[in-house]
């Protein structure tokens, strides 16, 4: 068995290549400024928005938001997993890859432990599926659906016997590994029992995007409830996050033109059995940002498959107002709904390879769906019809980003509503972007109000902890501004990447840029670590960037302090005066004393 590469001679590894001639080999670069740049090779599209900088030894998109180091470029680009990137780049630096076979006990090693018990559990089913008493169940209705044993194999499907303690006696020998499937959602505990949380289903591994087990999605074989079962939120996966097939259909096809976001893992596997392999699946959820920024991030165009249903007409407006921030030019979105009672699974069989992709191509797009949608209901023929169309479709439009698809929403408002893009314009500075969907979508626009003047920019842009991240990665040694400090505590999503950066580097102070970028790869700090480098700031030195970060902190506290004084206001305003004692009076009376001078 290959052991740990270990972290010393990744960094050596990581100073010696220069990732302009890594990436220049393989993509011609040219030479703009101080950076390189070239048409993105992860994304389709004509003006080029990938950047390579040398000082910092990093890549990154600013179309679809791919980036990372050398290491990153080569995994991405050649598809390898982290070993062999670091085998082809120490190659071509005349250098040998020692390994260690000491795992640090850290939470790498932790997660690498969920990762292979996964593994571990991922086989034991296939092997049911194959060898067990009552498999016979589960294998006919695989082939009931049409599944070869190859598809199924290629998804690593797999049989939960029925019973409580299959799993956890085939992997269950000790504490340590109980405790392991317990983290990992396999195990349920309750009445001071354990048992297996999957029992007498179907099993689909989600695998991640390097194609390692992270959860499982069962589909019950019995009268069990829930019909569909999927693995809690663990260490190593987050449903928002992750689409179910994106890791087969990367694999199925070399240059993605476009990925079909289905419902289900079934759809999924139908799809791919029919030469369809570019569907994927959200794990029980909505489709989120995060979902679409993935799905951008290797080909420019996703579908969306909803049921021709009510819920799936909910489904649809709330995949459209989560589409439009990211409607960058050069990408498509497009709308596909199925017969009533139909599923993507039930559909390709009914009708076929040839017609179902004929759908997916004449899918409605966007541009359409969305003035579809927003004049139902009105007559659009009628002055006041269109008066109504354009303040629904103003707000939305303008959580487009700028741009000619934007310009040519606008355009397109103007010929159905006859108004002026003038008069539009008026409309559009009077209204306030729409709010993000909510479960129960109103349509209904925000009541005019505010002026805009800045474009929409997602909100984690503007994001104190993450600028806060960005300065850290490309100014590793401002770093030290903040060691002494303490970081409050909030619930900002990026706050625990921010720590685990500070805490790495006050081990290894001279830790590169690529240093950490490579440190994280393909973990979620990784993700957020890429995130940051999305933001687009002014070239500081060191100094500066501790500078920032001093503000940003104190940015950051101000922010806390004004939030845990409005909740305590809040919180005394919302109890019955009545029931409040003599010192909560006090108190809030106090409180708002202090607001109002605040004010
Ligand atoms: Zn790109």
């Amino acid at each position: 068995m290959k052991g740990l590469i270990p972290q010393h001679f990744i960094d050596e590894l990581l100073s010696r290549v220069d990732i302009v001639e890594v990436v220049d080999r393989r993509v011609p670069l040219k030479k703009t400024g101080q950076n390189y740049t070239a048409r993105c090779p992860f994304h389709e599209e004509k003006t080029p928005s990938f950047s390579v900088n040398p000082d910092k030894q990093f890549y990154y998109c600013f179309g679809c938001g791919a980036g990372g180091n050398a290491i990153g470029f080569l995994m991405e680009y050649e598809r390898l997993e982290f070993p062999q990137a670091i085998d082809s780049l120490a190659t071509v630096a005349g250098l040998e890859v020692p390994r260690e076979r000491v795992e640090n006990p850290e939470k790498v090693s932790r997660r690498k432990d969920l990762h292979s018990l996964m593994e571990q559990a991922a086989q034991y089913y296939q092997r049911q599926l194959k060898q067990h008493d009552n498999s016979i169940r589960a294998r006919d209705y695989l082939i009931k659906r049409g599944l070869s044993g190859e598809i199924a194999k290629a998804f690593q499907i797999g049989f939960a016997p029925p019973g409580w303690d299959n799993l956890l006696k085939a992997l269950g020998d000790d504490e340590e590994s109980r405790q392991l499937l317990i983290d990992a959602g396999m195990l349920v505990s309750g009445d001071n029992k354990l048992y297996d949380r999957f029992r007498d289903r179907i099993m689909f591994p989600i695998l991640d995007n390097r194609g390692q087990t992270i959860a499982f999605g069962g589909r019950v074989l019995g009268d069990d409830k829930p019909k569909y079962l999927n693995s809690p939120e663990t260490d190593i996966f987050h449903k928002g996050r992750e689409l179910y097939g994106l890791y087969q259909a990367r694999k199925a096809v070399r240059n993605l033109e476009r990925l079909v976001i289905v419902e289900g893992y079934m759809d999924v596997v139908a799809l791919a059995q029919h030469g369809i392999p570019y569907a994927v699946a959200t794990l029980g959820t909505a489709t989120s940002e995060d979902h679409l920024r993935k799905v951008f991030r290797y080909c420019p165009e996703v579908v969306f498959c909803f049921d021709g249903d009510e819920a799936g007409r909910k489904a649809a407006r709330r995949a459209m107002e989560t589409v439009l921030p990211l409607m960058e030019d050069g990408r498509q979105a497009r709308f596909l709904f199925m017969p009533d009672g139909e599923d993507p699974d039930t559909q390709v069989r009914a009708i076929g390879t040839t017609l179902f992709e004929q759908q997916i191509l004449k899918a409605t797009p966007l541009e359409e769906h969305f003035f579809n949608t927003l004049s139902s209901g009105l007559n659009t023929d009628s002055l006041e019809g269109k008066a109504r169309l354009s303040k629904l479709a103003a707000p939305l439009i303008q959580l487009l980003p700028r741009g000619v698809y934007r310009e040519l929403m606008m355009d397109a408002l103007s010929q159905r509503t006859g108004l002026s893009s003038g008069a539009l314009q008026n409309i559009l500075e009077q209204t306030t972007p729409a709010p993000k969907a909510e479960a129960d979508t109103k349509p209904a626009a925000p009541p005019p109000k505010q002026k805009v003047s800045a474009p929409p920019i997602p909100a984690s842009k503007r994001d104190p902890v993450l600028y806060m991240i960005s300065l850290v990665l490309l100014h590793p040694s401002s770093a030290a501004a903040l060691f002494e400090e303490a970081l409050p505590t909030t619930d900002n999503p990026y706050l625990a990447t921010l720590s685990s950066l500070l805490e790495l580097l006050r081990k290894r102070p001279e830790s590169s840029t690529a240093m950490l970028l490579g440190h994280w790869q393909g973990q979620p700090e990784g993700e957020v670590l890429t995130l940051a480098l999305s933001l687009d700031k002014p070239r500081y030195d060191a100094e500066k960037a501790q500078i920032a970060l001093q503000e940003s902190l104190q940015h950051l506290r101000r922010q806390n302090a004004q939030r845990s004084f409005q909740g305590a206001v809040d919180k005394l305003r919302n109890a019955n005066y009545a029931d409040l004692s003599d010192e909560d009076k006090e108190n809030l009376r106090a409180l708002m004393q202090q607001k109002a001078q605040g004010d």
